[in-house]
């Protein structure tokens, strides 16, 4: 179990309150499109949501997308990070997440064009949510 973080839904203290919690924040679009996030985002543009874990009894926060797969997917295996296939940290579609290494969110990152720059997020909701899919796989080829 590693500490600074969730794997599995066991680890959250109140879950039906989290859960609650969680959705409350969740702006829900069709399944195809990202949803977004009415919680804190930080300055990386990641969705942050704050979790009471068990045992230890502390708070911490974590993405919300990682909180997003625990809830809709299931558990994430120890070690591996939560991954957006539509590059959108904000986003918390269950839909667009996926599991792997640091190593490939570098990877993707670096296939993506956006490793070590924020650019593409300064997006206000509105534009994010005015782009189609398609667009935004062809802005973030061009990029
Ligand atoms: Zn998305």
């Amino acid at each position: 179990m590693a500490k600074g973080t969730i794997e599995s839904k066991d680890q959250i203290k109140f879950l039906p309150f989290a859960i609650q919690r969680f959705w409350n924040k969740v702006i829900q679009r069709d399944s195809g499109e990202c949803w977004g996030w009415k919680g804190y985002i930080d300055r990386n543009g990641v969705s942050k949501f704050a979790i009471q874990k068990m045992p230890e009894n502390i708070k911490i926060p974590l993405a919300a997308s990682r909180v997003s797969y625990i809830f809709n997917i299931g558990d994430i295996p120890e070690g591996l990070h939560v991954l957006h296939t539509c590059d959108n940290p904000e986003c918390t579609n269950p839909k667009h997440l996926f599991v792997g290494t640091h190593t490939d969110n570098v990877k993707d990152m670096d296939a993506k064009g956006r490793r070590g720059t924020t650019e593409g997020y300064s997006h206000s909701d509105k534009t994010r949510q005015k782009m189609s899919e398609s667009a935004r796989r062809r802005y973030a080829r061009r990029a």
